[in-house]
């Protein structure tokens, strides 16, 4: 073996060593550092989340506070939907609250069987909305909710809770949010809230192998030493991004990420610099991405049978209604952006080229993307939406099929004019590995005029959903992550490049960087993003280690003014 192959073996053991299993590599002295604050340092922020000051005993029944006043975010951060629903600390904190308060524990318990209801296989739906409805919705009984509309009670079948599932968060919000914020289980979330937002460089990273090369840096894998959770880590080179005008997309795709949380799209940890880079702490995907399972892993015969692409299509699906829901066109969707986890779940990456409509408006324009792939309306140069992303789809569903792409023919090197040209005007193929289903979807997607193609109508994808191609989608569960992916990579293999094959950058010269440089990395350099690290802890179990509760009707001693 030559010294770049062993190189790879010691560094993709020390990798597959890391990443064992939850808790794996965890590291006692960073551990240690991991420690709720006492209550009274919290003062300030408590108040900046609209916490009742100094009322940490009042519990239940304390007198209801104003709404807290707004702050530079636009309120987000002190709004009943980010600190009691969104956030995942906060949504079990106030849950803890509700199952304490005798006035507000049938209103918990309905939120929780909704959530479960939503989660549950087709087999069960019917029998699990009877017990719920004779639970929660019959006058007289002890758990009764008096608090919903007839309507709410009594839905058209189908989305059977929505309706009841918005007058409960109406009511909690009403009536339970702020006897909570006056409770000792807000005290806690702000202890939590006064940890999260402590600062974070790269020595709270052990770093790993290169997972891969991106354009202004490499994509290393990375532990966190206090919980042990893995991530990949991103760096973008500060002088090359000078040199080659990258400062504007760098933060595009940071404040992307940062603002989209779905299961099916990478998410961010946290963002933060060192004295060369920008870095962004990701989810890491371990299994390799969607191009090299269509073609590298069975070359005799590539692409996959078409379950295994309607799994993939559906998860794909979910992370761009996502993404449009928040105004967002990711335009770069192919199989090489797809990326696989540990589990083989997958979700969309690399959100450099996308862009928001701004609100108020309805379309963007720009050329960008990758030939073969790109719209005709964005190719053509008129203005577009989220249709462009559709067209995307339609190319990767038949990529993943056929094992090449709709507008080329096998191994055929064809330049991007005549792809061009070929996108405009030519009709598309289908062999016999479509399905009728297969078909009739990818004609959907690829139809050529934006406004009879399938994709986002009215704030969701519900048409392209009931396309007979997912009849076998419980989405419900896929939203949940409760469908059993069709492949499994395997835990031992290292689904990237030899670290020879990763190819090194060359260094950057006559690039100085100055004040108005270190503005905008400050700007990029925003520190933790709550939704993953909240997770984090609860995932790791961190969260529950620190999560600790005297007897009942006692503080513990840091919520002990
Ligand atoms: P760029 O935008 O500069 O092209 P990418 O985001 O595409 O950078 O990342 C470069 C490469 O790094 C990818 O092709 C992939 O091999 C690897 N990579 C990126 N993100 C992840 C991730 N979250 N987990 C594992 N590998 C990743
Ligand atoms: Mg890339
Ligand atoms: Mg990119």
């Amino acid at each position: 073996m030559d010294i770049g192959g062993l190189e790879t073996v010691v560094a993709n053991s020390a990798y597959v060593s890391a990443r064992g299993g939850p808790g794996a590599g965890r590291d006692r002295r960073s551990k240690a550092q991991l420690r709720l604050p006492h209550i009274s340092q919290c003062e300030a922020l408590r108040a900046q989340l609209g916490g009742t000051a100094g009322a940490q005993n009042g519990g239940p029944g304390a007198p209801n506070g104003a709404p807290p006043a707004r702050t530079q975010d636009g309120g987000q951060e002190t709004s009943f939907r980010w600190q009691c629903v969104e956030q995942p600390i906060g949504k079990l904190l106030f849950r803890r609250f509700l199952e304490g308060a005798p006035q507000f524990a049938a209103a918990g318990a309905l939120w929780s069987e909704i959530e479960a209801f939503e989660r549950c296989e087709d087999a069960e739906r019917e029998g699990t909305a009877k017990r719920l409805r004779s639970r929660f919705f019959t006058p007289g009984g002890s758990e009764h909710c008096g608090f919903l509309s007839a309507g709410a009670t009594a839905p058209p079948a189908g989305d059977a809770f929505a309706q009841a599932r918005q007058e409960l968060l109406a009511h909690l919000e009403a009536a339970a949010w702020a006897p909570y914020r006056a409770s000792p289980e807000f005290s806690r979330f702000v202890q939590f809230k006064w940890l999260e937002s402590q600062a974070v460089n790269a020595d709270a990273f052990v770093e790993f192998r290169v997972l891969g090369k991106g354009g202004f840096g490499e994509v290393c894998a990375c532990q966190r030493r206090a919980t042990g959770k893995m991530y990949a880590n991103k760096r973008l080179n500060k002088k090359r991004l000078k040199k080659r005008n990258g400062y504007e997309a760098a933060l595009v795709e940071k404040r992307i990420l940062a603002r989209v949380h779905s299961r099916f799209i990478v998410s961010l940890a946290c963002a933060f610099q060192t004295k060369t880079d920008l870095c962004l702490v990701m989810t890491i995907m371990n299994g390799g991405d969607l191009r090299f399972h269509i073609y590298n892993v069975d070359e005799e015969n590539p692409g996959f049978a078409e379950p295994r692409a309607v799994f993939y299509t559906a998860q794909i699906l979910l992370g761009l209604e996502h993404l449009h829901q928040h105004r967002i066109v990711y335009r770069d969707l192919k199989p090489e952006n797809v990326l696989l986890d540990d589990a083989g779940h997958v979700r969309l990456s690399d959100m450099g080229l996308a862009i928001e409509i701004k609100e108020g408006e309805n379309k963007t324009r720009g050329y960008a993307g990758t030939p073969g792939f790109m719209a005709p309306e964005l190719l053509k140069n008129e203005d577009y939406d989220f249709s462009v992303d559709y067209f995307t789809l339609g190319v990767t569903i038949y990529e993943m099929l056929e094992a090449k792409g709709p507008f080329r023919r096998r191994g055929e090197k064809v330049e991007n004019k005549e792809v061009t040209r070929r996108i405009l005007h030519d009709p598309v193929s289908y062999s016999d590995k479509f399905s009728a289903a297969a078909r009739e979807a990818c004609e959907g997607l690829l139809a050529k005029d934006p406004q009879s193609r399938l994709g986002f109508r009215g704030n969701d994808c519900g048409q392209l959903k009931a396309q007979p191609f997912f009849k076998g989608i419980n989405w419900g569960r896929l939203e949940a992550g409760l469908v059993p992916p069709p492949f499994v990579p395997d835990p031992r293999r290292v689904y990237a490049k030899d670290l020879a094959d990763v190819g090194a950058f060359s260094t950057v010269k006559g690039v100085e960087l100055d004040g108005g440089d270190a503005a905008l990395f400050d700007a990029f350099a925003s520190g933790t993003v709550p939704i993953p690290w909240q997770e984090e802890l609860i995932e790791t179990g961190v969260f529950d280690e620190l999560n600790v509760w005297g007897a009942p009707g006692t503080l513990p001693p840091d919520l002990d003014p």
